[in-house]
């Protein structure tokens, strides 16, 4: 396990070599291409915010209490939570392109409890687990309630779908263990299952009532005038292109620069690009589609009675949601649905034209599930990038030599809840107020080291080519 306190030297140095071989030849300069790399390819959820204007960039330097990098949940979160807490303190927030512009705003909408893995965990910090990701969702219903936000949501459910019989029946048995415990999941066999969503080839499922689907780009950009109104400063269009750390950090941008008293990474997949926890987290592409809406007859005909969404339990995750103007968003479910590009690229170049055949294989695989939904026209295609790290628990907490640096990442693909909850997180962190955060699985822990380039594109290639596998996200 290595330590998020310190970067390796070697870590450095390959940053580095890489950066100069960039910066210096004419064929590297395309495949290390020196720019942040990140790409602006629009979900269903942004298109659903259409009024939305990016705001004006950072031009001038200033200096800041906290300054935030990153404008999806984590960053908006953070933003929110503190300057409810410090509303004297100076807080900035720079952001890439446009809150939601990176795996926020381009999700599966699935707001789940749980972590991404909860293999060996016991049973009362499992228990833990599901009554703070709990209580994460009701906070974030209370958010849009406090503020009327006109966020689309909906809170019916999801369930996780077995295709195996003995692992719907081990899955039986462990939400009967969940249940005795208080947690209110609920094993439906194939003959329930089929009343409320009729999802073909499937044994049984098991359903956790609190949870649902969100339109995280309407929440983040709805969130927008309220943080001003407490007072956050917000610079759209402002990448971060470095960090100097100290007593009082320097972030640098195109024009200007923040000098903060503390900086939280709010960078998710993209954070190596600045430099931090490469050996950590990768960045993964996901592709997804959203149908055009369905009717409510429309719905009853294809088998989608009732319920949020659902996932199935392979190890390339598909991921399925419906929201409440009845449009199927679907991912995964396939190795060509998810991407992994060397040398950690956190833009997929040309997507959605360039990965014609990933959504092919992507709606095939909903119409195995839902075949009526076959007929139903694909609306809109994009490519979202998540960050995972080896044993897919996020990584939250402080570093540097100063302990001003914090961060909140790698959420895989369960970041929804948890990146919200991410801001009470380091709120109460940066307050030294976290008795109720400590030994949780993500908090302040060391983490499991990635190998770097080439080995890491090559171990990615020939594990998921070789094998068919991935670890589950
Ligand atoms: C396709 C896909 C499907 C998913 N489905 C689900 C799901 O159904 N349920 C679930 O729970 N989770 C899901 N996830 C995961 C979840 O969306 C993420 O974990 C969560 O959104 C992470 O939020 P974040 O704010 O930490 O990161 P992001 O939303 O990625 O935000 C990071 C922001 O930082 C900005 N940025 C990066 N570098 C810089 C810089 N140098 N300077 C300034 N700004 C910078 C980026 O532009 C971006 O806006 C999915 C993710 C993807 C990609």
């Amino acid at each position: 396990m290595a330590s998020p306190q310190a970067k390796s030297r070697s870590e450095k140095a390959l940053f580095q070599a890489t950066r100069l071989a960039a910066k210096t030849h004419p064929i590297a300069k395309h495949i290390f291409p020196e720019t942040l790399d990140i790409d602006d390819n629009h979900s269903l959820w942004v298109q659903q915010t259409p009024d939305y204007q990016p705001g004006e960039p950072l031009r001038e330097t200033i200096s800041a209490d906290l300054a935030i990098i990153g404008g999806g949940f984590t960053g908006v979160s953070t933003a929110y939570h503190f300057s409810r807490r410090y509303p004297e303190k100076r807080v900035v927030l720079l952001e890439a392109k446009t809150l939601a512009n990176g795996a926020s705003g381009r999700n599966g909408g699935m707001l789940l409890n749980w972590l991404a893995n909860m293999y060996g965990l016991s049973p009362e910090m499992t228990l833990r687990i599901y009554q703070m990701t709990h209580a994460g969702i009701e906070m974030i219903t209370d958010i849009i309630r406090r503020h009327q936000l006109p966020v689309s949501y909906r809170l019916d459910g999801t369930l996780t779908a077995y295709t195996d019989s003995r692992r719907a029946e081990a899955a039986h048995q462990e939400a009967e263990a969940h249940q005795q415990m208080g947690i209110p999941v609920q094993y439906l066999d194939a003959k329930r299952l089929k009343q409320e969503l009729d999802l073909q080839g499937v044994y049984g499922a098991v359903l956790d009532p609190n949870s649902g689907q969100i339109n995280g780009a309407q929440l983040i950009r709805f969130l927008r005038p309220v943080l001003q109104e407490q007072g956050v400063e917000i610079y759209e269009q402002s990448p971060v292109l470095g960090i100097q750390e100290g007593a009082i950090l320097t972030l640098r941008t195109a024009q200007a620069e923040v000098k903060a008293k503390a900086v939280v990474l709010a960078t998710n997949g993209y954070t190596g690009k600045l430099g931090y926890f490469h050996d950590a987290l990768f960045p993964l592409h996901s592709h997804v589609f959203a149908t055009a809406p369905l009717t409510e007859a429309d719905q009853a005909r294809i088998g989608w009675r009732r319920m949020a969404g659902y996932s199935d339990d392979l190890d390339r995750i598909a991921y399925s949601s419906l929201t409440r103007d009845g449009h199927i968003v679907f991912g995964g479910g396939s190795n060509q649905s998810y991407a992994y590009l060397f040398r950690n690229r956190t833009s997929y170049p040309g997507s959605p034209h360039s990965a014609q055949k990933s959504f092919a294989k992507i709606e095939q695989t909903n119409n195995r599930y839902l075949p009526g939904s076959a007929s139903t026209p694909i609306m809109c295609r994009w490519t979202g990038t998540l960050g995972i790290t080896l044993n897919r628990h996020p990584l939250i907490g402080v570093r540097g030599e100063n302990r001003n640096l914090f961060y909140a990442i790698g959420y895989c693909g369960h970041g929804v809840t948890l990146a919200n909850v991410a801001g009470q997180i380091l709120t109460d962190l940066y307050s030294g107020d976290d008795e109720r955060w400590r030994e949780l699985p993500f908090y302040q822990m060391p983490y499991v080291p990635i190998p770097p380039e080439p080995f890491r594109w090559m171990g990615y290639q020939l594990f998921t080519r070789l094998t068919g596998r991935s670890p589950r996200m």
